[in-house]
């Protein structure tokens, strides 16, 4: 507001003054002085006050403005405006709108004059699309012509063109004569240019250099220089060559980036992998015709440079190479098939940190090499030969985890301190200086060949004299253990870890030169560079779809005769195999399908297209019903099976997460505020929540299982059903806040994320959030290490406290034990996951030494699928001085091997898989880490409620269709698990092929065949026993009322040693454990004689009738 002046309501224009400094009423009008009033006009008129022009201001009651706008002189003189410098001194046009009366209304007025201003905001914004509009290019090479001159005749107010060459006249409507005048280029002048309401009219110029001047002329010495001269591929085309030659910092390089995803959307897009140690963006620049997807079928290339900070050539040669490719596309040939056809990934620095400390004119040095925790990158890999003691890096990590999700096929990592193309394997078992050859050499050699021959000095192979005069590589190109061994690396590990081939360039014997020498950097690798590019579109490719349907079949394996080193599919099926000129015999096979082997001939130019169409397998050794896991399918299966599938692959997990809602204060709570938070949940959540006393701790806490489903409290067998398991350790309390954000979580989301609310109306969640209250009110916040509250209340550490058998059991069991103990009995649970703190990584049964487990396969997938999801677990870099774990995933007995674990009870007693999750070194953090640690288990928790879904699920039924309860089903003649009401059955299983046989007393014994696989659902199979009528010989309704008979008898018996047990005790409980004794006796003897189908039959019997005397004193515990 001005000075001397009370507020008003008006929108006023330049001039704000005049040179006669007359105060008041002198019109001082500005060569655009219509556009001006046209601007102020339409602000004015959409706001209802201002456009009356009579702002009945109480200081100024008489004041009017015409149509609410006015010349800012005419109505009062003020020298030294912003609205002024704007438009004399930019190319800003400004007005200043004066909004009220009172200079600073009450709050309350906000809203009113919001709703005043807000249509007259957004019309004048979109007055920034009148006039003329466009861009000023050099004739000769295309380039952006910033500071050009730009002129409308008539009208004496230049504007000048912006960084891109780009510029913006806001015209009104008419006829105009524009030009576009530069010093040292011919001026062009377009006449009779039209005006239109509304949107802005393109304009653009080119303009030729004045004279024959070269541009971007190279005239700095350089020894040695032996780039030579290349006749260009296509003499009448001359691509543009990049002008950008200079060191770029990283605020630089960043705007740099910015700058060219902004100026060329249509096929560049910059990304971040994430953040170096000093929290640098780790950017990546993808140039593709689609750049932000992968298109099935277009393989993905990455050049890495600068992960030795002092290294600079490559950093600045893959900037230079942005601009190559955006400035070209679409006007050279190569270029615009190169990107069309491949999505090019460039990150120009894999660690900012240490460039930031490098110097200009480095030779050899190693200040900056590191990255700002003193580590250098390229050890920092996992090694097939060596362990890697040294930390990994955020850059290492992010790298990893970028690696992994993207399926390149080839890549390269920019180097300086030599000059050649090095390939693997970079080091061998003895750490000895010779060539370490790697399955694929021949095809490492073509590559590092095709790079190296275009680039002159490199091809001889003397790289720097002056440094090491007798080293020689021929070709330009070496073995990497042939010539010094590199533990770590980040090349081996691409090959040995995900479908992409990477080699190593040194690019020059300086490692950070001046900058005066960038363009000859350039002359003699832009077109090694490209060339590189090419060699991703050798070999073969193609896809490996399902013969039936069509569909691409993610993970499916590509081995080529004689070649030890498998190629998967992607998602879509799509696969590439890199590949020297000649025949292989190429063989593609996936889980659940039959194997096809093909011939091939790889062409000495190009590419192979080979198509891999397989068979789903239904061999079946009995002759019986083959079982083609989608035969049975109706139609809600089917889309059943798309949302598992959707979520099981590619960024589906990922994307669910994003699309989430997640909002908490994060804390610790005690069991005070635990049961209050479930409490509260259950009361906000009503329809999809339940929650249930197990049983109470020693000092009298409650163990609360909060059950998540759309019908909470209906027994819905058809279900699979999940325990997710926290704080069995009082002292790491993660875990019990984890679920307890999970539970909020899903609570929160049902209703509002139709994928969340799909999941929880198919799947039966019990949520035991702290089994060991008691133990947790000792523990402290931040001790990482202190043992103080591991136990419960007796000392007992709960994890050694479950017994299945009586004779292992010495004393009686903990409360607490005996609560969860219980639920794990109730069975049908298809899956359980245990949190608990103290190290990284996900275990699988046993904790108890000796003995393998019988259904390993399956468990150690659980277990990795967990740490799969997990940011950090799976990279196996526990970071509690444990060492690496392969994929974060151990058998449980080699973290600490120990009896009487929850799990192995869960596994042998509960018939039910179970994995436990550690999720940090530190067993108590501290409450603001929190938020990072739900963050990273986020993903993998959900991971789990998919997972449930997998493995094989089905009906046991007699001929008649009636449905058989407590059937056995036997899992490749091992694990069992038992049908549920309804005659239902689920079980996990790993993905392959698996025998499953039902066993159930008086019927014939049923064998089947399933095939199981990583990403679809568990798909119904209908197991129909043919009934047996004659059973020992004996008529079948014989049989069955002589069992009647003999269990009503055991149930007897069970009573009477019941009731005199009972009278033997004081405690009602004591005589309860008895029975509980006989049926774990029974279930060890079942394992011990196997198919005992008539036994477990009865022994089912004898378990529901305990189970109903137990109800008395476990409330709710049955609706679990
Ligand atoms: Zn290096």
């Amino acid at each position: 507001l001005r000075n001397l002046h009370g507020g008003t309501v008006v929108a006023s224009y330049p001039f704000d003054d005049s040179a006669s400094h007359v105060m008041q009423g002198y019109y001082s009008r500005s060569v655009d002085d219509n556009l001006f009033k046209h601007l102020a006009l339409t602000y004015a008129k959409n706001h209802p006050v201002m456009r009356t022009g009579e702002p009945k201001c109480p200081d100024t009651p008489d004041e009017t403005f015409e149509d609410g706008i006015v010349n800012g002189a005419k109505w009062y003189d003020v020298p030294g405006g912003m609205q002024d410098y704007n438009y004399l001194n930019g190319n800003c046009l400004e007005i200043t709108m004066e909004l009220s009366c009172c200079k600073f209304p009450p709050a309350s007025e906000l809203k009113k004059e919001w709703d005043y201003n807000r249509e007259s905001l957004i019309a004048y914004l979109e007055q920034v699309h009148i006039g003329v509009r466009g861009y000023v290019k050099e004739a000769t090479n295309g380039t952006a012509l910033p500071d050009v001159r730009i002129m409308v005749a008539g009208i004496n107010h230049n504007l000048t063109t912006a960084q891109f060459g780009d510029y913006y006249r806001l015209l009104l409507p008419g006829t105009y004569n524009v030009s576009a005048i530069a010093t040292g280029y011919m001026s062009m002048t377009v006449v009779g240019v039209q005006v239109v309401e509304g949107k802005a009219t393109e304009l653009n110029f080119t303009l030729a250099p004045l004279g024959n001047e070269p541009t971007g002329g190279i005239t700095v010495p350089f020894t040695p220089t032996t780039t030579e001269a290349r006749p260009p591929a296509q003499p009448e085309h001359q691509p543009i060559q990049p002008q950008d030659f200079r060191h770029h910092h990283y605020n630089d390089m960043e705007l740099f980036l910015r700058r060219y995803s902004n100026g060329f959307r249509s096929i560049a897009h910059l990304y971040s992998i994430g953040k170096s140690a000093e929290d640098r963006e780790l950017y990546v620049m993808v140039i593709s015709d689609n750049p932000t997807v992968h298109e099935p079928g277009e393989p993905e290339f990455k050049y890495i440079a600068n992960m030795h900070g002092n290294e600079v050539v490559g950093r600045e040669l893959l900037l230079n190479l942005i601009e190559y490719l955006c400035h070209n596309y679409g006007s050279d040939p190569e270029v615009t098939q190169l990107v069309n056809t491949t999505r090019i990934h460039i990150m120009p620095s894999m660690n900012p940190d240490g460039y930031e400390i490098a110097r200009e004119g480095d030779v050899r040095g190693y200040t900056g090499r590191n990255n700002s925790n003193n580590f250098d990158l390229n050890r920092n890999f996992p090694d097939q030969f060596t362990t890697i003691t040294e930390p990994r890096q955020p850059e290492t990590i992010a790298v990893m985890n970028w690696l992994k999700s993207n399926p390149f096929v080839l890549s390269a990592n920019l180097h300086g301190g030599s000059l050649v193309v090095n390939y693997p394997y970079d080091d061998d078992k003895q750490g000895r200086t010779e060539y370490s050859k790697c399955p694929d050499d021949k095809v490492f050699k073509q590559v590092a060949r095709a790079y190296s021959q275009e680039n002159a000095l490199m091809h001889k192979g003397h790289p720097c004299e002056d440094l090491y005069q007798s080293e020689f590589f021929e070709d330009g190109i070496t073995n990497g253990a042939n010539w010094y061994n590199v533990p770590g690396g980040m090349q081996d590990w691409n090959y040995l870890n995900t479908n992409c081939f990477e080699v190593t360039i040194e690019l020059g014997c300086v490692k950070y030169p001046k900058a005066q020498h960038l363009p000859l950097y350039w002359d003699q690798n832009h077109r090694a560079l490209l060339q590189y590019i090419h060699q991703i579109h050798r070999g073969v490719k193609g896809m490996v779809i399902d013969i039936k349907d069509g569909t691409g079949i993610p993970n499916a394996t590509i081995t080529v005769e004689e070649i030890d080193h498998q190629i998967t599919t992607h998602l879509a099926g799509d696969y590439w195999r890199l590949l020297v000129p000649g025949t292989y015999h190429l063989t593609a096979s996936a889980q659940g399908y039959n194997s096809v082997k093909i011939y091939a001939t790889v062409p000495e130019e190009g590419v192979e297209l080979v198509d891999f169409r397989l068979t789903r397998m239904r061999s079946d050794p009995n002759g019986q019903a083959p079982m083609d896991p989608r035969a049975t399918q109706d139609p809600a299966e089917e889309v059943f099976q798309s949302f598992i599938k959707d979520l099981s692959l590619g960024q589906g997990l990922e994307q669910l997460v994003q699309s989430t809602v997640t909002e908490s204060s994060f804390r610790y709570r005690r069991y005070k505020e635990l049961s209050e938070f479930l409490r509260g949940l259950t009361f906000n959540f009503p329809k999809i929540t339940s929650l249930h006393s197990l049983g109470q701790s020693v000092e009298y806490r409650t163990i609360w299982a909060l059950e998540i489903s759309n019908k909470p409290d209906e027994p819905e067998t058809a279900e699979p059903k999940i325990r997710l398991v926290g704080g069995i350790h009082g002292n790491a309390p993660v875990g019990t806040e984890l679920l307890l954000e999970f539970a909020a979580f899903l609570c929160i989301n049902y209703g509002k994320n139709p994928t969340i609310t799909r999941l929880i109306n198919e799947t039966r969640i019990v949520i035991l959030p702290s089994i060991n209250p008691d133990g947790r009110e000792l523990a402290r916040e931040k001790q990482c290490t202190s043992t103080v509250g591991m136990t419960n209340t007796h000392g007992k550490d709960l994890d050694t406290d479950f017994f299945g058998n009586a004779s292992q059991r010495v004393v009686e069991a903990q409360p607490e034990t005996r609560a969860v103990m219980d639920l794990i009995l109730e069975r049908g649970f298809t899956l359980s996951v245990a949190l608990d703190g103290g190290s990284l990584l996900a275990t699988y049964p046993y904790d108890k030494p000796v003995q393998p487990v019988e259904n390993e396969e399956t468990l150690k997938y659980l277990a990795n699928v967990y740490a799969r999801n997990h940011p950090k677990m799976h990279l196996g870099d526990t970071g509690c001085s444990m060492g690496n774990i392969p994929d974060g995933v151990l058998r449980a007995a080699e973290r600490q091997s120990h009896m009487g674990s929850m799990k192995d009870f869960s596994v042998d007693f509960g018939h039910c898989p179970e994995i436990t999750v550690y999720t940090g070194c530190c067993l108590f953090p501290p409450a603001v880490q929190l938020a990072t640690l739900w963050a990273e288990n986020r993903k993998a928790l959900l991971s789990m409620l998919v997972e449930v879904h997998k493995g094989v699920r089905g009906v046991v039924k007699d001929k008649s269709g009636k449905p058989i309860v407590g059937a056995m089903i036997v899992l490749n003649g091992g694990v069992r698990v038992f049908t549920a009401e309804g005659g239902y059955f689920h079980a996990l299983l790993a993905p392959g092929n698996h025998n499953i046989e039902a066993v159930a007393d008086g019927y014939q014994q049923q064998r089947q065949e399933v095939v199981v696989s990583s990403y679809e659902a568990a798909s119904s199979i209908i197991i129909e026993f043919d009934m047996d009528n004659r059973i020992f010989g004996l008529p079948r309704e014989f049989v069955v009322a002589t069992a009647a008979a003999s269990m009503t008898a055991l149930v007897v018996t069970a009573c009477i040693i019941w009731c005199v047990c009972s009278a033997k005790s004081n405690q009602q409980k004591d005589g309860f454990h008895r029975l509980r004794q006989h049926r774990d006796d029974y279930e060890d003897e079942i394992r011990l004689t196997s198919m005992g189908s008539k036994k477990s039959l009865l022994s089912n019997e004898f378990q529901d009738e305990s189970e109903s005397d137990e109800d008395a004193l476990y409330t709710n515990a049955d609706k679990l």
